[in-house]
């Protein structure tokens, strides 16, 4: 069964049992929009309670229950689905989640929602669009709104923010103007939001080819410095970030958050290195590890035909490689005569771009060499000149390591 029979299916079954059923928020938006949903979501009349003893207790978890969510348990291709029950929330006192839920009726699960196009309903049974909130206007539209008061719903919930920006860019939709004001006054309040959450919004941004309207976009909210920053104006001079948001442009579909993270945060990087923007995104070792890898050789690899070949091999059978080679091509053009030789090297059969090392250290020991930090300091030394061309056999790598051996 697929995701939607499986949540057409629970709808049915709800229905049966003399409940509302309905398809809510983000999948009946994705549908309308002709996009495959991530996943379905259902709202229900019936209390979680009710929700557990129609579908059984085997076949449900109830970890999100205090707010009304069961999860119904499906098949490897259907995965779960979350039953909600139609709920309104109140509180927000920290500024990001509800401090309590009331069961209610549809219409105010509706308005609890961020934006208009998140906050409808399609009963998937009468094949019926219940829209309580005018989202169907505003995706004809492709307009980002926020439900009800633009200033009281971001200040429920900052979060909002980066999912407002986050929505207009990936989907091409404009930001309502009372929407964006909201946003501008609220921008310096961001800090609330957990650095996961500010991290997830970030990568889902970053890593979609709209990569520079997101940016643009938040800079215009006045976001950008407070999630780069704590507020400090990083890209005052405009000739920059017009370039910057020009080379985001051109990675296109197939570049990475990690590249993107680059172009957007080398700046700053020079200035105080990657860890407070690791801190604030909560990036993963690996995501920390590729985005200061293109800041420590982007530069070298754009002077790699006039550099030595035992220099650049290391760098260029890196796993970033390919990557800070198509960053350089954006930054220096693909006329570059660095990028040109970096390009094709990087097509090089591998025993080329990376031959078989002519001794190892076993040989040393052979050779009656004593094992010490004089191992690495010989392999090194032979590996550069048979990447040089200065040897090509056994032998005379072992001449090169006995010459250092004996000092
Ligand atoms: P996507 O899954 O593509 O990120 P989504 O809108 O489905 O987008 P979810 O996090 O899956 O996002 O949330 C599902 C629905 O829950 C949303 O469509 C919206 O109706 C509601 N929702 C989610 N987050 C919030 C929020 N911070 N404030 C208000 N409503 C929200
Ligand atoms: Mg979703």
């Amino acid at each position: 069964m697929t995701p939607k029979e499986f949540a057409t299916k629970i709808v049915k079954q709800l229905q049966t049992a003399g409940f509302d059923g309905l398809w809510a928020g983000g999948c009946v938006r994705d549908e309308l929009l002709g996009r495959t949903p991530k996943d379905y979501d259902v709202a229900t009349s019936a209390t979680p309670d009710q929700v557990r003893e129609l579908f059984g207790k085997r076949r449900t978890i109830e970890i999100g229950a205090s707010f009304g969510v069961i999860t119904i348990i499906g098949d490897k291709q259907s995965g779960n689905i979350e039953v909600a029950t139609f709920r309104r929330d109140s509180g927000y006192s920290d500024g990001r989640r509800p401090d309590a839920v009331e069961f209610t009726d549809a219409r105010e699960d509706a308005i609890r929602r961020d934006f208009t196009i998140n906050g409808m309903f399609f009963d998937p049974i009468a094949q019926k669009l219940i829209d309580y909130v005018d989202g169907r206007a505003d995706i004809d539209c492709k307009i980002i709104r926020a439900i009800g008061i633009p200033d009281e719903r971001i200040d429920e919930d900052k979060l909002r923010m980066l999912r407002a920006i986050r929505f207009a860019a990936t989907y091409n939709f404009d930001l309502e103007a009372a929407t964006l004001e909201a946003i501008q006054r609220h921008a310096s309040e961001i800090h609330v939001v957990s650095p996961e959450r500010i991290g997830a919004e970030m990568r889902r941004m970053l890593a979609h080819k709209n990569r520079a309207v997101a940016a643009e976009l938040l800079k215009t909210a006045g976001l950008l410095d407070e999630i780069l920053l704590d507020g400090q104006s990083l890209y005052k001079n405009r000739a920059n970030w017009r370039t910057r948001l020009r080379w985001m442009e051109a990675l296109g579909e197939n570049g990475s958050f990690e590249q993107a993270a680059w172009i957007l945060l080398s700046r700053q990087i020079k200035e105080q290195g990657i860890q407070p923007t690791a801190e604030r995104w909560k990036l993963s070792n690996t995501e920390v590890d590729s985005i200061t890898w293109f800041e420590n050789n982007v530069m070298t690899l754009s002077r790699a035909h006039q550099l030595p070949w035992s220099e650049i091999q290391p760098l260029l059978i890196h796993n970033d490689a390919a990557a800070a080679t198509a960053l350089m091509a954006i930054e220096f053009g693909k006329d570059h005569e660095g990028f040109q030789f970096c390009q094709t090297r990087l097509q090089w059969p591998t025993e080329k771009l990376n031959p078989v090392a002519l001794i190892d250290g076993r040989d040393l020991k052979t050779a009656g060499i004593q094992p010490g930090p004089v191992f690495s300091k010989i392999l090194n030394r032979v590996r550069a000149a048979q990447l040089d061309g200065e040897i090509s056999t056994k032998e005379a790598a072992m001449k090169i390591a006995l010459e250092i051996a004996s000092g």
